[in-house]
């Protein structure tokens, strides 16, 4: 069945607002989150970076290309950066079993190197999200891709991949799916094995399973740059958090719209960090967002 938002927030155990601070909380149980950082748009790897760290992921890090090791470095001050100089560099991080989710995409560029980032992924991390470029490096052979998804899911590594497309590539990845929007992400993620995250003003959320989530409270101050960024890492924060994929994607989009309406009209992307921890206040509070 299609479910909508309205009473979801009461009935999802936010690990962030449901339990109380724990003294003897550790960074190491809150979820660990790699991004795999481009060198193109190093802007876009940092906002997915710091929307997991504000969504309660206990440590984040950066996998960044050497070129752009001292710009990411420079920027960020509680998000670790490392140096990846080759795809052995990256499974190496990758290894270590800490790093259970891994973010591919935004700001990735679309060398060869972003679609190794995402083979490899697949045959290490627990779960990941795709999105932005590391779904277009792979337009000319969608099925190379699902099938290391199916793969993937074969080896039982819940909590999964989340592909997060808006609609151009949506249309690069499955160009023969059409219908509405509902029915093309219910047909992407079947065909896929991922959960499905079609971006747009009404942006729908689906499992391979068939089971969906609309979303009507987004703001159309979301439709600009970054934003798309800030969600991806949002979802990987929540999925870090040991939070089914279906429910991270679906949450992500639920705290993505109302942290915009918290900051209103002349949102830029970073904005949505600041109106996150409002919006997660409320929700401690029992306000429901
Ligand atoms: P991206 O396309 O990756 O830049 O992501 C854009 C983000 O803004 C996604 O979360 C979209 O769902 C959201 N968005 C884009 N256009 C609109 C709109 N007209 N109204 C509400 N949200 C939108
Ligand atoms: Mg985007």
């Amino acid at each position: 069945g299609i479910d909508t938002w309205e009473n979801l927030p009461q009935a999802w155990a936010l690990p962030h607002t449901n339990q109380p601070a724990d003294a003897q909380a550790h960074k190491y149980h809150k979820g660990f989150v790699l991004v795999w950082g481009g060198a193109t748009l190093p802007g876009a790897a940092m906002l997915a970076a710091q929307a997991a760290q504000k969504v309660g992921a206990g440590l984040v890090t950066i996998a960044s290309p050497v070129q752009a090791h001292t710009i990411y470095a420079h920027a960020m001050q509680s998000i670790m950066v490392r140096p990846v100089a080759s795809a052995q560099d990256f499974a190496c991080l990758l290894g270590d079993a800490k790093r259970r989710v891994c973010v591919i995409g935004p700001g990735a560029g679309l060398e060869t190197a972003t679609r190794e980032a995402v083979l490899l992924a697949l045959q290490a991390a627990q779960s990941l999200v795709l999105d932005a470029d590391a779904l277009t490096v792979f337009q000319d052979d969608p099925n190379l891709l699902f099938s290391h998804i199916h793969a993937h899911q074969a080896a039982g590594a819940a909590p999964g991949v989340v592909l997060t497309p808006h609609e151009g590539e949506f249309a690069r990845l499955f160009p023969h799916l059409d219908g509405d929007r509902l029915s093309r992400a219910r047909a992407a993620a079947r065909l896929s094995g991922a959960v499905v995250l079609l971006k747009g003003a009404d942006t729908v959320v689906v499992a391979p399973d068939g089971r969906a989530f609309v979303n009507a409270c987004a703001p159309a101050s979301l439709a600009s740059a970054g934003t798309g960024d800030v969600l991806a890492g949002l979802v990987a924060g929540l999925l870090a958090q040991g939070i089914a994929a279906l429910d991270a994607a679906a949450m992500a989009v639920w705290l993505h719209s109302q942290a915009a309406q918290v900051v209103g009209v002349g949102l830029i992307a970073e904005d949505l960090l600041h109106g996150l921890p409002v919006v997660l206040q409320r929700l401690a509070a029992g306000g429901g967002g």
